[in-house]
């Protein structure tokens, strides 16, 4: 089972890193903020509770998080590995999925941090705009959709998150990258962190990913220059 956890600050590029790897290594991606948007339009308890802390800004409960995850990690699709996007965001979120991992005999076969500083994630943030149907991002000055407010890929309505109001964006970003260090040195501890420079263009940020996990022995990850790459 091959367990990737993508690392990163909000806006460090990880929604868009995720789907490129999951192409490339035949494994869903796993995205917590995704489900928990799930579960808040489809009004599920665990959705109306998790959405009072999503629109503040804030982290919602390690409990209520770990839980969705596991949920979602019991499904058959995820029998052949997972990555994993936007968890865990917290140090009690790491261990309680290396307990989940280790009683399935498996473990976080790499965590790779995209690494953006702090400026760059605010400016990145404050112009991301986002499709209804399935959440593609675009940016107003980054990456603009072919038809203004309309999604290339789905056709959806472009929307900007409640959260991604410059005032919350800020709230997010102390909140969680405190808590993002302590993720980095969980994973630096286990041997399993890898980090890529999150200002490179996207093509070069998933090439360098792609090398990381050659190198850790991730199976369907493309060492340059290998014949799976060409
Ligand atoms: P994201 O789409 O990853 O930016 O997540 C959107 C929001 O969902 C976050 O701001 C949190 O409120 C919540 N969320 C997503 N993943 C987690 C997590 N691992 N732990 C706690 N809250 C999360």
């Amino acid at each position: 089972m091959n367990v990737v956890v993508l690392l990163g600050a909000p806006g460090a590029g990880k929604g868009t890193q995720a789907p490129l790897l999951a192409a490339c290594l035949g494994i869903p991606v796993v995205a917590t903020g995704d489900l928990f948007r799930a579960a808040v339009r489809d009004g599920t308890p665990l959705g109306l509770e998790a959405r009072r802390f999503m629109d503040a800004g804030r982290l919602v409960p390690d409990e209520i998080t770990v839980q969705l995850l596991l949920e979602r990690l019991a499904r058959p699709d995820a029998d052949a590995g997972v990555i994993l996007d936007g968890f865990p965001r917290t140090a009690v979120q790491a261990a309680a999925l290396d307990v989940a991992l280790t009683e399935r005999g498996a473990k976080v076969c790499a965590a790779v941090l995209v690494d953006v500083p702090g400026e760059e994630l605010v400016r990145r943030m404050s112009g991301r705009w986002i499709c209804r149907a399935n959440g593609h991002p675009y940016h107003e000055a980054l990456s603009q959709p072919r038809t203004a407010g309309i999604c290339d890929l789905d056709g959806s309505e472009l929307y900007q998150r409640a959260d991604d109001q410059p005032d919350t964006i800020r709230a997010r970003m102390d909140q969680q990258l405190g808590a993002l260090r302590e993720v980095i040195d969980h994973y630096r501890a286990a041997g399993s962190l890898r980090t890529v420079d999150g200002l490179q263009p996207i093509v070069a940020v998933a090439s360098a990913i792609n090398e990381q996990l050659a190198a850790a022995g991730i199976c369907g990850a493309a060492a340059p220059g290998s014949a799976a790459e060409a």
